[in-house]
């Protein structure tokens, strides 16, 4: 019997033993094709050698200190080139263990800053249905997965939510994208009114929606008029890339293919690719301003905040990613990948858009084509699909959502930057083969 308290208490889990690129192996030698990168982890896949090496000598230099004694080259050195890669917009970067981590110390800097520069008042954060930004409880208050709240609803902190920026299922047939996407981002004014400006610490979004809405891209305008809305009444924007940036989706940042700029940022998952636990919360230079010259101290720690061996995974990633060129194939497979789930996917009954950027797709699935309707909350279509699909050698990420209120059921797709055309027909046949049996066992 195990003794480990795996999530889920019904489910056996095979017994990974290695990686070889994209695939893990388990103990009976079964190879599993990685389509999401665990969750949007798994960037340079399982055994990235110089990444392995440059863990190894951080380990063996020093693998470990309390960052309240002292600082640390790598850490120096890794700070320093996040920020240049930045171009000028960040000025700062703290380093934690993981994305939950990362917005809960975006939330408290956040209200720090506001504590700082004598504006108390300004403590609601205000974020968005369609979203996850963490398990612990201020970044799951932030979340919309109602789902994943559901136990937790009474010990939760207030947040306020307004609707995701959903194409698919929110623009009106005869209105443009981009007047959805104005439309869609003046809810957070009205929702800033409501609670009055003089309240409001931080607006909080996923650019790109991962976790409950199966890869969600915002409409073109959308992120424009938010960050108008955010100036206008000195609202802090905080984007979370945790899941979409990084590189995930073609471009270091996902941002700067809204043409924005975030006050606050947190990152994690690609940012070390999974080899060691590593997020990081990017700020702006008013932001360090603030607090530097009100409390002179941030108000909120963790034991392997900064920590040297995570930090020095995180460099060595970004430079790999950097030096072989890994964002030109995310962009190249990506469309590659596009190309391939239209072809074998898009004309089946239960498809109801295949979307993304980079390589980070979604496949929404319905009951219904025509009228969009999702399928009924009590088929359990997302557990289906990952047995089915492991069963078959592959990981995807199937999502039950709540799309206000009804089930949608998903699948994320986040394969490694290292992914090659002759893995992606792989990975779109098998995932072919499994939505298939999935369907045709609930038709
Ligand atoms: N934010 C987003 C957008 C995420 O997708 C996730 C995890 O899936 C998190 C935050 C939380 O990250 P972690 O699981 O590393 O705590």
């Amino acid at each position: 019997m195990s003794h480990v308290f795996h999530r889920s208490l019904q489910q056996t889990y095979p017994v990974a033993v290695s990686g070889e690129g994209v695939y893990v192996i388990d103990n009976q030698g079964k190879r599993y094709i990685d389509a999401c990168g665990g969750a949007a982890v798994s960037c340079l896949g399982y055994d990235y050698a110089p990444l392995k090496t440059a863990i190894n000598a951080q380990i063996d230099k020093l693998p470990f200190v309390h960052s309240s004694f002292f600082t640390t080259d790598i850490l120096e050195q890794a700070a320093e080139a996040l920020v240049n890669d930045t171009n000028g917009v960040m000025s700062h970067v703290y380093f934690v263990s993981g994305g939950s981590e990362a917005i809960e110390a975006a939330i408290k800097m956040a209200r720090q800053y506001f504590v700082d520069t004598g504006k108390p008042s300004k403590r609601y954060f205000i974020a968005r249905k369609q979203s996850y930004h963490g398990n612990t409880l201020g970044a799951l208050s932030l979340g919309g997965n109602e789902a994943r709240k559901a136990p937790y609803k009474d010990i939760l902190i207030g947040a306020n939510h307004i609707s995701a920026c959903y194409e698919y299922r929110e623009k009106q047939p005869d209105e443009s994208a981009e007047a959805y996407g104005l439309r869609a981002a003046n809810e957070l004014e009205a929702e800033i009114l409501r609670l009055g400006a003089e309240n409001v610490a931080a607006f909080v979004a996923e650019t790109v929606v991962g976790a409950t809405a199966g890869c969600l891209p915002p409409a073109p305008t959308y992120f424009k008029r938010i960050r108008e809305i955010c100036d206008q009444y000195d609202v802090l924007l905080i984007l979370d890339e945790v899941m979409c940036g990084m590189g995930r989706t073609g471009t270091l940042h996902a941002y700067t293919q809204d043409g924005i700029t975030p006050d606050i940022q947190a990152v994690a998952k690609g940012i070390a690719a999974g080899y060691q636990p590593l997020g990081a919360v990017f700020m702006k230079a008013f932001i360090v301003d603030a607090i530097r010259q009100g409390a002179g101290f941030f108000q909120h720690g963790h034991t392997y905040i900064c920590h040297a061996t995570a930090v020095a995974a995180g460099l060595a990633t970004q430079r790999i990613i950097k030096s072989e060129n890994l964002l030109d194939n995310v962009v190249k497979q990506g469309d590659y990948l596009s190309q391939r789930l239209h072809e074998q996917l898009a004309d089946k009954p239960y498809v109801g858009e295949i979307r993304g950027r980079g390589l980070f797709k979604g496949i929404e699935l319905v009951a219904d084509k025509a009228s969009k309707t999702p399928h009924d909350a009590s088929l359990p279509i997302a557990s289906r699909i990952r047995a089915v699909a492991m069963d078959n050698g592959l990981m995807c990420y199937p999502i039950a959502g709540t799309i206000d209120g009804v089930n949608g059921n998903h699948v994320l797709l986040a394969p490694a930057y290292i992914i090659q055309a002759h893995e992606i027909d792989e990975i779109v046949d098998k995932l072919e083969k499994t939505i298939t049996t999935v369907m045709d066992g609930i038709a």
